[in-house]
Formats: structure tokens, sequence, C-alpha cells
């Protein structure tokens, strides 16, 4: 079933997402060469909680962190550890908040240091494979419009867009109806209206398009080994422009 929000509805997940936008800027300032990704956790959860959240993912089918966190071939679902992040690694910093009774949920991939040009380019392509999504979240459009122009975006430089693990409703539950795609067909799939939530979410490999699952459960890889990115927002289905909920903006502040 999918639901439309009311305004009010939406006025509440603009508000978790606000708190979500802010931790991942919190999140940003700390993300250098030397740093465990368990550390950015510990400080994602206290942020989110010190701001009248809770972490969406954390006990999400026992998924036991506030913070998804995929270093270079890691897909997304990645748990954070003692791993330190080295020069040259990239890591995509998945994060979801729970507020007044509303998820959000938000994704970045920063580079660590310097990363090779390759790896940059890969990095510039997924986000805005995903503006390029966002820009077709729009009332008359459909599902398919947002996935084609990810897909297009992101094969057109020759990258793998992974088909197993897809964007989502969002709203009362953290993954509602409908599924978003990173790749389909134009005019395609449910139409779009008025107050329909969704997490658009590209998920974009270097290399071949092909995952898969580490043992723990949760990780996935690329199956070539290759570093992955993932970019998401929140966003509101509007007329003429979707409203996007979540924002890069402290992200980017905190990296200048
Ligand atoms: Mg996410
Ligand atoms: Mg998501």
């Amino acid at each position: 079933m999918v639901f439309y929000k009311t305004e009010e509805e939406i006025e509440l997940i603009r508000q978790s997402a606000l708190i979500l936008s802010k931790a991942h800027g919190e999140i940003a300032r700390l993300v250098k060469e030397g740093i465990s990704t368990a550390a950015l956790d510990k400080r994602a959860e206290e942020f989110i909680r010190d701001n009248g959240g809770v972490p969406s993912f954390k006990n999400y089918n026992g998924f036991p962190y506030s913070l998804c966190i995929s270093v270079n071939q890691t897909v997304v679902h990645g748990m954070p550890s003692s791993y330190i992040l080295n020069d040259g690694d990239i890591i995509s910093v998945d994060c979801g908040v729970y507020y007044k009774n509303f998820h959000s949920d938000c994704a970045y991939t920063h580079p660590v240091g310097n990363v090779s040009e390759e790896v940059s380019q890969l990095l510039t392509v997924t986000k805005e494979s995903l503006y390029k999504g966002i820009s077709k979240a729009v009332v008359g459009y459909r599902l398919g419009d947002i996935s084609y122009e990810i897909q297009q975006h992101a094969e057109k430089h020759g990258y793998g867009v992974v088909r197993e693990l897809v964007g989502h409703g969002i709203g009362r539950s953290l993954h509602e109806s409908p599924e978003v795609p990173n790749y389909g067909r134009r005019g395609q799939g449910l139409k779009l209206q008025n107050g329909l939530v969704l997490a658009i979410e590209p998920m974009i490999n270097l290399g071949t398009r092909h995952i898969v699952q580490e043992d723990d459960g949760w990780t996935i890889n690329t199956s070539d080994n290759k570093p992955s990115a993932h970019f998401e927002h929140t966003v509101v289905i509007r007329k003429d422009a979707a409203e996007i909920l979540t924002t890069f903006d402290y992200i980017e502040q905190a990296k200048k």
C-alpha cells in the first residue's frame, strides 16, 4: 500500500530530515584519515539523541548500529568497526532519523584525503545521478522516469548500476511502498502524485553491477571488489519540482 502524506505529516518528516542533515554535517567534520568507523557511529547516535531523535537503523531487523558505513568496495549496509580510515578511501555514510513518529533517510559518500581521479569521478557522477532522478520526482511523471534518469546517467559513464537494492517510500515506516529501482523504463510504473515521500538512492559501481553478500549477513560488496558510491535524499513529490527534505549543505559546509 502506498501512503500519500498530509502536509502535517510532511512537516514532521521535514523536522526529522533537518536533524538527520545536521547529523551528517557533524559526521562530515570527523571523516578523515586516522578515525575509526565505530567512532563516527558513536558520535552520530549521540548527536541524534541530543536533538530528540532516535537512530532509525539501530535495532532495525537486528542491525546493531546507527550508521551504515560502507568503505571502498562495500556498496551498502557496512557495519561500523575498528577499521581506521586511510588516505584514498571512500566512505558511504548512510543514516536514518526517527522523530515524532516519522523517519527520514540520507546517504553521502565522502572521499578521505586524496582519492584517484577515477574514483573522484565515480562520486561526482553518482551524486549527479541522484539529482537527475530527483528531477523527475514530480507530479505527472512515473516511477520509471526516476529510475531511467539514474540508470542512463550512470551507464553513460560506463558504471554498473546495482539492481538488487533499491530506494523506497518512507514515512511512519523506514521502508514503505513503492520500491524505487535505480534502473528502469521511462513512462512505466506508479504515476507520481503530490505528497508521496520517497528515499531515492543510487548505488553505483566503478566496475560490474554485480554484488555479493558477506557472511556477517549485512555487508554488501561489489563482486569485483572495485569501489562503489551511494548518495540518498528523502524527497516529496510536488508539482513542477520535487521538494528535497534532506540536504547535503551541512556536509558541504563542514568540508570547507
Ligand atoms: Mg539510507
Ligand atoms: Mg534508504
